[in-house]
C-alpha cells in the first residue's frame, strides 16, 4: 500500500445552501498527474478543505471518504479522475482549525514558500506566525498519517506544504518507508538561504529515504543547499546524502536521543503527461468537429495561445513588482505597435485560468490583466476584431486539445515545470504550430531545441 499525503484530498467536501455537506474531485495539478500512477493501492491522507465542522460532521466526513460512497458528478474527460478516486477512494481526512490552516496554506506556502521557490524574495512581516502555523499543521498531518500507516506501507508525501513531515513521521516509526516529492522548482542556494528557518526544513526533508524534484537542476540546488547549510555532519553519496539524523529521546519527543546515521536518495523524476490521451482526443469526433468551428471561425488569423493559471510566477517579475499574464499582455501589445501589418492578422486567446481568488496579491493581478486587456483591444481592435481574447476561466479537455491543435503558437514564459508545452507539442500534427518555450521552464530540459 502506498498512503499518499498532500495538502488536500482528490476529494473535497464543501458546505451546500442548505448547510448539507457536498463531495466533489478537487481541482488542480496533482490528482491530474498522479493520474498515471496505476496498480498500487493508494491510501489518501490530506485536507479535505472544510474547517467549521462539528465532530459528528468530521466523523460522518471520514465514514464516507472510507466507505467509497462518493458519486460526485463527473463529466466525460473527468472520467480519468473518476477512476483515480474510485481506485484509491479511501481518504482520511485531516481537520485543521480554522486560523492554523489560512495561516498555513495562504499564510507560510502561499505567501512565503511559494513565491520563494519561484525566486521572489520578499519575505513579509508577520511569517512567524504563519511559521508556527506551518509546523502545527504539519504535526497534524503526521498524526493522521500515524492512524492509517501500517509498518510496511510505503509514505508518499507531496510538495512544500509538508517539508517537516519526514522528519515528524520518522520520529513516530523510524522503520517507515517515506518519500517526497516537490511539485515546484526549488530555488538555488542564494534564495534559498533567505528563509529563516531553512535547516529545519532541511532537516524534515533529510528524514525521508527518497527526495524527488522535477528537474536534475532542482535536485542539485537541494544538494548544494545541504552541504551549506546543514553542517559538516552530512556527507554527499553517489545517489544522495548520508547525514547523523537527531533520533526522538525515548518516550517521544523531538531530539535528545542522541543520532543514527541515516541515507537519503536524492533524484529527478521529471513528471509528464500522457501523450497518447491527446492523439486520441484528437481522433475524436468531439475535438474534430470543434477544430473546424475554430479553423472557420479564426479563418485568415493566426492564433497565439496562452493557457496559464494567474499567477504571479507565469511570466516574470519586472523590477518594481510581479507582472505574470500582464508581461504576456504588454507583448502582444509591442508587437501590434511594432509590426502594424499583423493587427486584424493575429489574436492571442489566453486561457487564464483563475486561482487563489482570495488572496489579494492574485485580485490585484487579475485587475491588472483586465485593464490591458480593454487598453490594448481599445488600441488596436476594431468590430469583428479585438487583438486579445481573455478568458477567465478554465476550458475543459476536449476544448483544450482543439485549441492546441488549431493555434498558429503558444508560448510559455514561466518557471516551473509546466505539462502545457508537452500537451501542445502531443497536439501538433501535419500542420505544425510553434512553442515558444522560456528556457526557464523545466520542460524546457526535455523539449531542448
Ligand atoms: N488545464 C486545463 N484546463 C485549462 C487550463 C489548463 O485542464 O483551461 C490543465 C492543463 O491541461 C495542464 C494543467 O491544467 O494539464 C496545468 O499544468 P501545468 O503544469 O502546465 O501548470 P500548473 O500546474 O503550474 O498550473
Amino acid at each position: 500500500r502506498v498512503v499518499v499525503v498532500a495538502n488536500r484530498l482528490p476529494v473535497r467536501v464543501q458546505r451546500g445552501d442548505n448547510g448539507e455537506l457536498l463531495y466533489s474531485i478537487s481541482p488542480g495539478g496533482m490528482v491530474s498527474a498522479l493520474l498515471g500512477v496505476r496498480g498500487m493501492r493508494m491510501i489518501w491522507v490530506g485536507w479535505a478543505e472544510i474547517d467549521d465542522t462539528t465532530a459528528a460532521e468530521r466523523e460522518q466526513i471520514r465514514r464516507t471518504l472510507w466507505r467509497r460512497e462518493i458519486r460526485p458528478r463527473f463529466s466525460r474527460e473527468m472520467q480519468p479522475r473518476r477512476r483515480l478516486c474510485e481506485d484509491s477512494s479511501a481518504c482520511e481526512p485531516v481537520s485543521l482549525p480554522k486560523s492554523g490552516a489560512r495561516l498555513h496554506y495562504a499564510g507560510f506556502c502561499n505567501d512565503v514558500l511559494w513565491p520563494l521557490f519561484h525566486y521572489v524574495t520578499d519575505l513579509r512581516s508577520g511569517f512567524h506566525a504563519q511559521w508556527e502555523a506551518y509546523q502545527a499543521v504539519n504535526g497534524h498531518f503526521a498524526a493522521a498519517v500515524a492512524r492509517v500507516a501500517r509498518p510496511n506501507d510505503l509514505v508518499w508525501v507531496h510538495d512544500y506544504h509538508l517539508m517537516l513531515l519526514p522528519g515528524l513521521l520518522r520520529a513516530r516509526q523510524p522503520r517507515l518507508r517515506i518519500g517526497w516529492f516537490l511539485h515546484t522548482p526549488f530555488p538555488s542556494l542564494e534564495v534559498f538561504r533567505t528563509l529563516p528557518m531553512r535547516k529545519e526544513i532541511l532537516s524534515g526533508l533529510l528524514a525521508a529515504d527518497l527526495l524527488g524534484f522535477h528537474i536534475y537542476d532542482y535536485s542539485r540546488h537541494f544538494l548544494h543547499a545541504c552541504t551549506q547549510l546543514m553542517g559538516s555532519e552530512l556527507s554527499l553519496e553517489s545517489r544522495g546524502i548520508a547525514w547523523d539524523m537527531p533520533l526522538p529521546a525515548a518516550g517521544g519527543g523531538g531530539g535528545g536521543g542522541g543520532t543514527m546515521r541515516h541515507s537519503v536518495r536524492v533524484d529527478a523524476f521529471p513528471i509528464g503527461i500522457d501523450p497518447d490521451r491527446f492523439r486520441r482526443a484528437l481522433d475524436a469526433a468531439e475535438v474534430k468537429g470543434r477544430v473546424l468551428e475554430l479553423q472557420r471561425q479564426y479563418a485568415g488569423v493566426s492564433v497565439l495561445l496562452g493557457v496559464d493559471r494567474v499567477d504571479y510566477i507565469k511570466g516574470f517579475s519586472t523590477p518594481n513588482g510581479r507582472a505574470g499574464i500582464p508581461h504576456k499582455l504588454l507583448a502582444m501589445e509591442t508587437l501590434l505597435e511594432t509590426h502594424p501589418q499583423y493587427v486584424g492578422r493575429v489574436v492571442l486567446l489566453q486561457i487564464a485560468v483563475p486561482t487563489r481568488t482570495d488572496v489579494p496579491e492574485y485580485q490585484k493581478l487579475r485587475a491588472a490583466a483586465h485593464e490591458l486587456v480593454g487598453r490594448i483591444n481599445g488600441r488596436f481592435g476594431s468590430p469583428g476584431y479585438a487583438p486579445v481574447q481573455y478568458l477567465d476561466k478554465s476550458v475543459d479537455f476536449a476544448e483544450l486539445a482543439a485549441l492546441y491543435h488549431t493555434s498558429a503558437a503558444l508560448s510559455i514564459n514561466r518557471l516551473g515545470m509546466n505539462l502545457v508545452a508537452y500537451e501542445y507539442v502531443a497536439c501538433q500534427q501535419a500542420a505544425k504550430g510553434v512553442l515558444v518555450l522560456s528556457e526557464f521552464a523545466g520542460a524546457a530540459q526535455a523539449l531542448e531545441g
